[in-house]
């Protein structure tokens, strides 16, 4: 009742000191033009790229991409796809980015023998310390926080939408940077959205730091920087590759 009353209370307040106070007939005073939102093609399938996207893998190059140290990407590209080749390390994007929105689509391969952080593990960095894992849990259970769809020891994915290993699995994620002021010191945690094959597994969470193998999450202060694909000893496979500054 002391709940109602106090509900009602705010509710005549608010009306009384704003627009709405006056009794509204005319639609038009709700409608807002300013700005117009511009015009971007969306893509002709989910295989294309809407037009003010940077593409980040073309048909026969990871240009885009180096090694770790700087040296050129010895990752296999052929007709779009781009594979991890074992051994010859983690690689990043030549630019750096800030607020975004990714499109990227994986697949882990065929590895009955493996199982747990082995099978079909890769993962996506950004800014080159934020990871959300790629790996195989299509029946292949590990620990939550570490599945596919994670923030790697931080947040679990909402569900488990893995698609089965030589399947297309895409992830559309945005990703705003954490902020920090002049001292270093973080004034607004970075977060993520993320849907893994169209479904909801990361809801605007915030991301506590560095996302650690061990210990916990590092709170380290940095600018714009590369997004980051792991080399984890898995023929994991990429394609479609495109990202939206936000
Ligand atoms: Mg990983």
């Amino acid at each position: 009742m002391k709940f109602r009353l106090l509900s009602i209370f705010l509710f005549s307040f608010f009306t009384a000191t704003s627009i709405y106070s006056q009794e509204i007939t005319d639609p038009k005073l709700t409608e807002v033009w300013e700005p117009e939102p511009k015009v971007v093609s969306a893509g002709i399938t989910n295989d294309h790229p809407p037009s003010d996207a940077i593409v980040l893998l073309e048909a026969n190059s990871g240009l885009q991409w180096t090694h770790y140290d700087g040296t050129p990407n010895q990752w296999t590209v052929e007709e779009g796809i781009m594979t991890c080749k074992p051994g010859t390390g983690t690689i990043k994007t030549k630019e750096k980015f800030g607020d975004c929105q990714l499109h990227i689509e994986w697949s882990t391969p065929f590895e009955p023998q493996k199982q747990g952080q082995g099978k079909g593990n890769s993962g996506i960095f950004f800014q080159n310390k934020y990871e959300i894992q790629i790996l195989n849990s299509y029946k292949n259970r590990t620990y939550s926080n570490g599945q596919a769809g994670a923030i790697y020891k931080q947040s679990p994915p909402l569900v488990n939408a893995t698609r089965q290993s030589m399947e297309w699995n895409a992830y559309d994620i945005i990703f705003h940077a954490p902020r920090f002021d002049s001292n270093g010191k973080m004034t607004k945690k970075g977060t993520m959205t993320a849907f893994h094959n169209g479904v909801l597994i990361q809801d605007h969470v915030e991301i506590e730091g560095t996302t650690e193998y061990i210990g916990p999450p590092k709170v380290i202060a940095h600018g714009d920087d590369s997004l980051v694909i792991q080399d984890h000893d898995n023929f994991v496979r990429y394609k479609n590759i495109w990202l939206r500054k936000l």
